[in-house]
């Protein structure tokens, strides 16, 4: 399912470019366009999902695989052994800004502890 005006589904379309790190038949990683750190990538999935609140029992695979995925992305960025953080956010009080779902994963500096 593929929602008009998501920018995420127009990058898995091909439609608006983006720098792949990974894909398979399930899921897309590609370089976050502001890093936030030195490594900085978003796993999505390949199908509309809004928001963590929208994930239904049905997508527990899916979001298995997306944490497997961005545990992979640390490994091939080389921050797997320093460490990263991967975050989700939900919703506008979190700071989500693009309504389909996406895992960041984040490393190569020292980050702080979250407030
Ligand atoms: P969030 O605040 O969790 O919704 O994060 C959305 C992220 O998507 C931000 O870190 C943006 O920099 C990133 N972003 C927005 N548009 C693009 C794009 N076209 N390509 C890559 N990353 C993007
Ligand atoms: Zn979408």
């Amino acid at each position: 399912m593929s929602e008009e005006n998501c920018i995420f589904c127009k990058i898995v379309a091909g439609q608006i470019p983006s720098q792949k790190v990974y894909e398979d038949e399930h899921l897309l990683a590609f370089e976050d366009i502001h890093p936030q750190a030195p490594v900085h990538v978003l796993v999505i999935p390949k199908t509309h999902v809004p928001t963590l609140d929208d994930a239904a029992p049905e997508h527990g695979e899916l979001l298995g695989r997306m944490m497997l995925v961005g545990a992979e992305v640390a490994r091939v960025k080389g921050v797997a052994h320093t460490g990263y953080r991967s975050i989700v956010n939900c919703r506008e009080s979190s700071g989500q800004v693009v309504f389909h779902l996406h895992l960041h994963i984040m490393g190569g500096r020292a980050m702080g502890k979250m407030g």
